[in-house]
């Protein structure tokens, strides 16, 4: 195996810097260092952080500039570790396009799952199974419950009762009865539903308008071939245009082919402790178990396994030491001057935690502290509270927000407060911009102004501080560690503060977030009715409306909240922008329906707000 070969792997891997164990060009790296060549050295360093596009571009300058390295290297020589593993990597890292069976469209179609590699592939992992073992037999279906049939169709039916509505009606008969299935706005199955087509149906019977029906909630036409149907039925996530059966016959083929190929990857000592199966078995389980516990326990092996190596990565990065602070100068009257300014007393949990921020600031020590806490259980005077120490000892404190409308809404109720205590705040913000913005930067470079509250606008470069000894970040989730550290960094060893509402489990956020120590506001304000959490899933949908309505009609009001997922601001705005609309033209057309979102112009959302408040 020389050099020239592993270029060539390289490139028809897809550039995925994997064809040596432990990377391809660090194994470069490390042989160029040894024969001091540093350009190339420092080329392969670069190639490994690389995008596959960069890398397209440096692969065959890397292999110019390692012409000298072959003619050098003993050609006897070659380390077993950096040794290519050509059955391993090379079998599980081949695009999905050298499989017969997928060709470059249904490639593209995998590709929108994240499917590229036949490894890929492998792992991914059905979302459920559906038992078909247990057929129910048409003659005998209960009322109100959800059963499983297979049968042929024996008769199909169009129905328009509403202009919008489309009912589909296929009779289903498996010999012993025959039962209407009914599926609602399915349009594009109207050429699907024919007669003498083999159809299995799972849904809830039903008794309306006097008949009986089976509302279908899911369903798989048969083919002959796949008479045997099998107990557990893999269900896989799908996109437009991938049927569950092509899916299916995909996997099952990269399976038979390439599950043998699959490396263990846990110590033999650990396998048979937990009795786990090996890694190869466990994918094939994963997939087609013949029965649930076979899948539960390769389930368990995966679950095992990710959480070992997020425990082991953890670890590693907990070692990180201890890091130098700042000391604020902490005096007993501190406190008791922060809550003269108070229209209310602290809570218990609120003191204890304010004092568990106190001493850390106090220590020479760094700060990194993760405050949780229940929505309005008093996060933000606990803020206050620190940005008071900071403040008091002449330094600067920042707060950080995930959005405008949380940064706005800290500002509103933080500005008024430290001002009673004389301190100067200002608010910071994508829309801050122009003269104000200017003499905002200014005021903080120059420390006139000693508290900024913001978005992540607060960690552009032009925004300096004279002394930051405080970093606040609120909402930690939508952050990564790199924005908080950014933010630490405006100042000079600055504290770190982290607060989430998120309620993790304390040994969770231990494991988690290893690199914070933990505070817990466990106690609400008095008077404050306990705040009731429920997940339900979208089959309470109506519920949930009816509720709302309920509270509505008794001069209450309410939010809905859409998902926000970090980097996909887009879809959250569409899924926000869908639901206000159906709200307020369906649900709730004869009430007040507004819509906020990050993406409005300043005016507009403070105009909505304001509405609400
Ligand atoms: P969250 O933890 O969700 O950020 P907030 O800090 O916004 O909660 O506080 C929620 C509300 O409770 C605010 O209106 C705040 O003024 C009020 N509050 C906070 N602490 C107390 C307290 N100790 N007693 C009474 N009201 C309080
Ligand atoms: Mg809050």
């Amino acid at each position: 195996m020389q050099l020239d070969d592993l270029f060539q792997r390289e490139i028809k891997t897809g550039y995925k810097n994997s064809v040596v164990f432990g990377g391809f060009a660090d194994y470069l790296a490390n042989l160029a260092e040894k024969q001091g060549m540093d350009e190339l050295h420092d080329l392969a360093l670069c190639y490994a952080v690389a995008s596959i596009a960069e890398r397209k571009k440096l692969l065959p300058l890397l292999q110019q500039k390692s012409d000298s390295l072959i003619s050098k290297e003993p050609q006897t020589e070659s380390k077993p570790a950096a040794k290519p593993d050509s059955d391993y990597r090379s079998n599980l890292a081949t695009p999905i396009q050298y499989m017969k069976s997928i060709g470059p469209k249904r490639a593209a179609l995998l590709k929108k799952l994240g499917i590229s590699t036949i490894e890929d592939l492998l792992f991914y992992f059905p979302r459920y199974f559906r038992d078909r073992s247990e057929l129910s037999s048409i003659s005998s279906l209960p009322i109100g419950d959800t059963v499983n049939i297979r049968g042929h169709i024996v008769r199909c039916e169009k129905l328009r009762p509403k202009a919008n509505m489309l009912i589909l009606r296929a009779w289903v008969s498996d010999g012993s009865g025959i039962v209407p299935c009914i599926w609602y706005n399915q349009k594009f199955l109207e050429s699907e539903l024919y007669q003498g087509r083999e159809i299995f149906v799972s849904g809830k019977t039903e008794y309306k308008f006097n008949k009986f029906q089976l509302n279908v909630s899911e369903y798989e036409f048969l083919a002959s071939a796949d008479a045997e149907l099998r107990g557990m039925q893999p269900v896989y996530a799908l996109t437009e245009g991938l049927s569950q059966k092509v899916l299916r016959s995909i996997i099952i083929d990269a399976l038979d082919k390439y599950a043998g190929f699959i490396e263990e990857n846990l110590p033999s000592q650990l396998i048979e402790k937990m009795q786990f199966q090996s890694r190869a078995e466990a994918v094939r389980k994963m997939h087609l178990p013949e029965y649930k516990d076979e899948y539960d326990a390769a389930h368990r092996r995966f679950a095992y396994e990710e959480l070992l190596v997020l425990q082991l990565a953890i670890n590693l990065s907990a070692q990180a030491t201890v890091q130098e602070g700042r000391s604020h100068k902490l005096t007993d009257d501190i406190l008791p001057d922060f809550c003269k300014v108070l229209p209310y007393e602290l809570t218990g949990a609120q003191k204890r935690v304010i004092n568990e921020i106190y001493a850390d600031m106090a220590s020479e020590n760094a700060m990194s502290r993760l405050c949780c806490g229940d929505v309005g259980s008093g996060k933000t005077v606990v803020a206050a509270a620190a940005i008071y120490l900071a403040c008091r000892n002449g330094h600067q404190a920042a707060l950080m927000a995930p959005t405008e409308i949380l940064a706005t809404q800290h500002y509103q109720s933080l500005q008024p407060l430290l001002q009673k205590l004389g301190i100067t705040c200002c608010l910071i913000t994508g829309s801050v911009n122009g003269k104000a913005y200017e003499s905002l930067i200014e005021a903080l470079a120059s420390g006139e102004m000693m508290v900024a509250i913001g978005t992540q606008a607060l960690i552009q470069d032009n925004v300096i501080f004279k002394d930051l000894s405080l970093a606040i970040a609120d909402e930690q989730h939508r952050f990564g560690v790199r924005q908080r550290t950014a933010l630490m960094q405006k100042g000079k060893n600055a504290d770190l503060l982290v607060m989430t509402a998120t309620p993790i489990p304390r040994s969770l956020a231990l494991a988690f977030y290893s690199d914070l120590k933990l505070s817990v506001i466990d106690e609400l304000p008095p008077g404050r009715r306990e705040i009731k959490t429920y997940a339900v899933s979208y089959d309470y949908e109506q519920r949930i409306w009816a509720f709302m309505e309920k509270e509505i009609a008794k001069g209450r009001q309410c939010f809905v909240v859409c998902p926000l997922v970090e980097e996909s601001e887009k879809l959250d705005l569409q899924s926000a922008t869908a639901l206000y609309e159906d709200l307020e033209k369906n649900v709730f057309a004869h009430r007040r329906v507004g819509l906020l979102h990050g993406k409005q112009k300043p005016a507009e959302k403070d105009a909505l707000m304001q509405a609400f408040a």
